[in-house]
This record gives C-alpha cells, sequence and structure tokens, in this order.
C-alpha cells in the first residue's frame, strides 16, 4: 500500500489513552496506539518493535485476522463512522519488516539458560511460543509431521487469501533466533510422547484439531462426501470441473472450500446454512468476495440426507425458520415440516467445525470436553511437565488466539525456570 494511504490511516488514530482496541479487541494486546504512533513518526522500526513485544506474525495476523470482530470493533473512531484499519498498519510493518530485514525482538536475545524445549507442531500457537522461548534463551525444537512449517497458514487458508512467501518469509524470522526443527516427525505415528519427556525439560503441545467433524446424516459416508478441513488440507481435488458442489456451514472453512472448489472449474457451488446470513461465523469480506464470485447462498437450508447409489447424486435438504427459545443467546433454526426438497448434486463437502485426532486419548493426558486437550488457565497439562495451545487445547478458532496462547504458555514457562 502506497506510502500516503498509510500516513492517511494513521492521522485518523485518535491515540486513545483507554486502548480499547489493545485492552478490548486485540486477543495479543498489542499495543496498537503506540505502534501506529510510530509510523506517524515515520519510525517503522520502532513500530514493529512495539509489535514484537506481543506478536511475532505481524504481516499475516495483519491480513487474516477478524478485524472488525476484533481490534477494528473495538475502536472509538468506529463508534459514529468508520474504525481506524488497524490491519491494513499491522500488514504494513510487517511486509516493511521484511524487505528493511528487521530482526524480531531488534535481535536482542536473553543469555541461554540451559534448559530444552520440544515444541510439537509448528502452526501459529506452535511458532510463537517458540519464538518467545528463544527470545527468553531456551533451547526449542519444534516436531513437524510434514516438510514445511505454518500448519493451517499453509494448509488452510488458500494461497489467494494469504500468500505463502509472506508465510514463509514470517516464519524464516522465528527460525533466525536459532529456533531448530525436525520435520517430517509425526507424534502418534513415529514420534512418541515418552521420548520427548524423558530428551526434554518442558513440551509443548500445539498440533492442531483440523479433523472435520461428522453432521450425523445419512448418505455421509457415500464417495464424493468430503471433509472440509481435509480436503483443503489434503488438496481432495477430483476434476470439480462443470459439477454441482454443496458446501455445508457458514464458516472459514466453508467459504474457502467454496472459493477454491469454484476456482477449480465446478460449474455451480452452494453454500448450505441453516441459520441466516446476519449469523453467519464467515468474515463478512469473505462472504461478500464468495457472491462476486457467483457462489449461491441456500441461507436457512438445512441438509437431511445425502443419496446416491455409489457415490453422491443428489441432496435432500428442507427449510428452517429461526425461532427465539428460553436459555439461547441467539436465535435457533428449526426445520419446517414438510419443506423438504431435492437438488441433484455431484460433491458435498462438510465445514461444519473440527476436532483433535483420535490419538490424543492415548497421550496419557485429560482431555477437555471437545476431545482435545485440558489445560489450566496457563496452558499446562494433567502433566506438569507438558503444556498444550492453539485448537488443540480448544482456543477460539483464530490465527491470533492460537498465538496469543502459545506466548503466553512461553511467558510461564520463562516466570518458571528464571
Ligand atoms: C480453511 C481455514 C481458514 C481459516 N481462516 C482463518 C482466518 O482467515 N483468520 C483466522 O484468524 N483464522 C483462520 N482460521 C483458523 C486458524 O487457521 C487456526 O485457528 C490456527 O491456525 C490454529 O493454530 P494452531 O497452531 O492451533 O494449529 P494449526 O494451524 O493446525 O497447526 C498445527 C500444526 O501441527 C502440525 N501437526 C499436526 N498433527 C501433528 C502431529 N501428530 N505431530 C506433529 N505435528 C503435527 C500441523 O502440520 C501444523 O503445522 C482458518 C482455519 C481454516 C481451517
Ligand atoms: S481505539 Fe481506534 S482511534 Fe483509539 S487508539 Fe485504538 S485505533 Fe486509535
Amino acid at each position: 500500500m502506497e506510502i500516503e494511504k498509510i500516513k492517511e490511516k494513521t492521522e485518523y488514530c485518535l491515540n486513545c489513552k483507554m486502548k480499547p482496541c489493545s485492552q478490548k479487541g486485540c486477543p495479543l494486546e498489542n499495543n496498537i496506539p503506540s505502534f501506529i504512533k510510530a509510523i506517524k513518526e515515520n519510525d517503522i522500526k520502532e513500530a514493529y518493535n512495539i509489535l514484537t513485544e506481543t506478536t511475532v506474525l505481524q504481516p499475516l495476523c495483519g491480513r487474516v485476522c477478524p478485524h472488525k470482530k476484533q481490534c477494528e470493533g473495538s475502536c472509538v473512531r468506529g463508534i459514529k463512522g468508520e474504525a481506524v484499519n488497524i490491519g491494513d498498519l499491522e500488514a504494513f510493518v510487517g511486509d516493511v519488516a521484511i524487505n528493511e530485514n528487521y530482526k524480531l525482538f531488534d535481535g536482542k536475545i536473553e543469555e541461554k539458560k540451559g534448559k530444552k524445549i520440544a515444541v510439537v507442531g509448528g502452526g501459529p500457537a506452535g511458532l510463537t511460543c517458540s519464538a518467545f522461548l528463544a527470545k527468553y534463551g531456551f533451547d526449542v525444537t519444534i516436531y513437524e509431521k510434514y516438510d514445511y512449517l505454518g500448519g493451517l497458514l499453509v494448509h488452510g487458508i488458500p494461497e489467494f487469501r494469504l500468500s505463502k512467501d509472506l508465510v514463509k518469509n514470517t516464519i524464516q524470522k522465528i527460525l533466525d533466533l536459532g529456533v531448530n526443527v525436525k520435520y517430517n516427525q509425526e507424534l502418534g505415528k513415529n514420534l512418541k510422547l515418552e521420548s520427548l519427556t524423558n530428551e526434554y525439560d518442558v513440551i509443548f503441545l500445539s498440533f492442531g484439531a483440523n479433523i472435520t467433524s461428522k453432521m450425523g446424516v445419512e448418505g455421509e459416508d457415500l464417495k464424493g462426501v468430503f471433509g472440509g478441513n481435509e480436503l483443503l488440507e489434503k488438496k481432495c481435488y477430483p476434476d470439480y470441473k462443470g459439477k454441482n458442489v454443496a458446501i455445508i456451514g457458514g464458516g472459514n472453512v466453508a467459504m474457502d472450500c467454496a472459493r477454491t472448489i469454484k476456482r477449480l472449474g465446478a460449474e455451480s457451488v452452494k453454500v448450505i446454512y441453516r441459520r441466516a446470513e446476519k449469523q453467519m461465523p464467515a468474515e463478512e469480506k469473505e462472504i461478500e468476495e464468495a457472491k462476486k464470485e457467483n457462489i449461491e447462498f441456500l441461507f436457512q437450508n438445512n441438509v437431511v440426507k445425502i443419496l446416491g447409489k455409489d457415490k453422491v447424486e443428489k441432496i435432500e435438504l428442507i427449510k428452517t425458520e429461526l425461532v427465539k427459545k428460553e436459555g439461547e443467546t441467539r436465535e435457533v433454526p428449526v426445520n419446517i415440516e414438510g419443506s423438504n426438497y431435492i437438488i441433484d448434486m455431484d460433491y458435498v463437502v462438510m465445514a461444519l467445525g473440527s476436532h483433535a485426532e483420535d490419538f490424543v486419548k492415548d497421550l496419557g493426558l485429560k482431555l477437555n470436553k471437545y476431545g482435545g486437550i485440558a489445560v489450566d488457565e496457563n496452558g499446562r497439562t494433567s502433566n506438569p511437565k507438558i503444556f498444550a495451545g492453539g485448537e488443540l487445547a480448544g482456543t477460539k478458532g483464530t490465527v491470533a488466539w492460537a498465538a496469543k496462547s502459545g506466548r503466553d504458555v512461553a511467558m510461564t514457562i520463562n516466570k518458571e525456570y528464571n
């Protein structure tokens, strides 16, 4: 973005003393007014250093955070008009830091502590935890299942929303802190928790929860039904050209699957969501983009069953009405009896949420009610030597919340070993 435009955006910030954008809106509590002030004063390096006090994923969070629900949603300017465009400003600072080769934490690393930490999973939670641990002087090794780092920043959010080169360059700054990585190491397969607990002082588990949840409808196991998370992660891309595809769900995963499949040449992509448009968890911006790309939306429609002999052929839907129910914060969709109808379909993508892999049950750790790993307020599991964070430990499903959990665990470990 041109510097004049950036300057215009910074001038619009009121430098509020109470910092609601930081304190109420930003999961990471980035010091938003201060970094904006530093840009105003033409000191981008200082703006970057201010941001690195709380985050290491600036150019990525600047682009993919749901800003309207987070920092910009709490901006004072937003009460009477448009909020300050905080996301663009953070992305700008992150981009300059990459181009100018600024170092994370201004290159200041604390004295080595002689303690070894293993981090399992190199997504936003694991990467952020590793960066802060390295800053505090710990020897950190990331164990990662794939031959690349980034997690859902790479194999979830598609390239058309987030450049993989940008992800790589952002991660390189973390590796430059001296973080070691062992690739192709998969816990539950060729990596055992017990060998890590023997070798390391502390373990941080951050291997995500990217298994699509089942809906429990008839026909869900037919050929041609995919889980949205696996579809993107494993690139389950049959020849979609000329085909009809239904996406079930209304969140980020549903939008990214719909837009990816449309780009792969599908004739029609229908997003089926049982509530109303205003209740969709996906970002407004993503919904607008999807509409522009001719993705159709069937709001207040529910799936009854998926029909077909050997593979998906049709899908049966039913209309819903939204009803106020006692004890519920939002209106609940209720099927309208007799409103069923059937449409032709070639593929169905389930995007109704996700959970952790089954092998977590065998790790000997207490689980939470979602089947992930249970942690206390410091991110510690039922084994005092093991911490967990990110989606695996049930943080809200955004990059910033996952990153916060990793950073906060690093701070706890640092306190305990100081
Ligand atoms: C399609 C999609 C779009 C999204 N869009 C957005 C968005 O726009 N904005 C936003 O803020 N959030 C978005 N999210 C959510 C966000 O990506 C996640 O909340 C965040 O990535 C969670 O971070 P994490 O570190 O907990 O897990 P992950 O990102 O899943 O990282 C886990 C890491 O662990 C590795 N791993 C997995 N299993 C093992 C194992 N057994 N052993 C070793 N390593 C393992 C994985 O390869 C990965 O590197 C999206 C999610 C999806 C699926
Ligand atoms: S609330 Fe808005 S105007 Fe106030 S400091 Fe934060 S970004 Fe600036």
